[in-house]
């Protein structure tokens, strides 16, 4: 199934007109977010804790900042944009008591919603806006007039204006002068979490580190297998990013696309599918969500050992050192 694309044309800022967004946190999202609303015209408060470290940041920048629950009392739209492990219980304690009847409850992932990590009342809207790239290119691309895709989804529609609200925001942070596609919070967070956990972060760093694992035993220097395993995997991906997986296949050398394409699928054959799935599948039982949620009550303990070891690993310590010969890398 082929999804529709919205673009400006298709979304009416008057939507927000007379009414207040609450954008809780100020960190990558939260600051583009709130600074891209602000200059669309749409009166804005942002919510965080007092003690915060972005409360001058944002205030400096303009914006209004009210602790979080005062944020949330004010918002008739409260987007959320706290770290997805801390949302549950900041729901629960700032936002919950002023959620009345007919606001929005907004979020830039599904995670907290689909996985009933929170509850939302009946009587609101619930929607997701998330921009498929970082804050800081969210903000960037809306100052030079353009705008980074969206993803947008209703999961409650009590007002019968959640998706004309979604498409409205969706324009006031740039979304929709790229294009903005419709998905569901199921589809988002299932696939948002196998994508980091079997593909980008969790995959390619393994891949990275077992080849460089591999040349270090072989007798390689470090530093070659380094420049081999990791640093060019930036050329590679840059060239998939703007022009797919044939592109980057033409601007590498014949030997280098007759190599990949005939021992390519003997790293990642059908046994490596089949646990990729395996991966999906924990997703999609709930099971890993289960999993990081006790993590976190548990105070992190295997997070903590797992960032400790790879901190250990050698192709960290080498890669410092030949990073800091690398001065466009700051
Ligand atoms: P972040 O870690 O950059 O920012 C967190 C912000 O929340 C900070 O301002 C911090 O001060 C504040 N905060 C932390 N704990 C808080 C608490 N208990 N009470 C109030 N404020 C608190 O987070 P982020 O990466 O911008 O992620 C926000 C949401 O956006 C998440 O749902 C995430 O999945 C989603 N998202 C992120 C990206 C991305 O590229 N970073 C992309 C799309 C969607
Ligand atoms: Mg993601």
């Amino acid at each position: 199934m082929k999804a529709t694309t919205y673009y400006n044309g298709d979304a009416d800022l008057e939507k927000l007109a007379g009414k207040t967004v609450a954008v809780i946190g100020y960190g990558s999202q939260g600051h583009a977010h709130a600074l891209n609303l602000h200059e669309s015209g749409i009166d804005v408060v942002v919510g965080l804790r007092r003690e915060s470290s972005s409360w001058k940041e944002a205030e400096s920048a303009g914006l209004r900042v009210f602790e979080t629950a005062q944020a949330a009392a004010k918002g008739d739209i409260i987007m959320v944009l706290i770290p997805d492990q801390h949302q549950g219980t900041v729901y629960k304690e700032s936002i919950e008591p002023h959620l009345t009847e007919g606001k929005a409850l907004m979020f830039a992932h599904g995670f907290n919603i689909h996985f009933d990590e929170i509850v939302p009342p009946a009587n609101v809207d619930v929607f997701m806006v998330a921009p498929k790239g970082p804050g800081h290119l969210v903000r960037r691309v809306y100052t030079e007039g353009s705008g980074v895709p969206c993803l947008f989804a209703i999961y409650q529609d009590a007002t019968g204006e959640a998706k004309e609200l979604a498409l409205a925001y969706a324009r006031a942070i740039g979304g929709t002068r790229a294009g903005v596609l419709e998905t569901t919070f199921k589809e988002e967070t299932e696939t948002d979490l196998f994508g980091e956990q079997a593909v980008l972060c969790g995959g390619a760093s393994e891949l990275v580190k077992t080849g460089f694992e591999i040349l270090v035993e072989a007798g390689y220097q470090p530093e070659i297998a380094y420049f081999e395993c990791l640093h060019e995997l930036k050329l590679i991906v840059d060239l998939m990013y703007e022009g797919g997986i044939e592109r980057m296949y033409y601007s590498v050398s014949d030997t280098a696309e007759y190599g990949g394409l005939s021992r390519g699928t003997r790293v990642i054959d059908t046994d490596t599918k089949k646990r990729m799935k395996a991966i999906l599948e924990e997703v999609q039982s709930g099971a890993f969500a289960k999993e990081w949620m006790d993590e976190n009550r548990n105070g992190l303990p295997n997070l903590t050992r797992m960032r400790e070891s790879l901190g250990d690993h050698q192709i960290e310590t080498v890669g410092k050192e030949l990073r800091s010969m690398m001065d466009w890398i700051k």
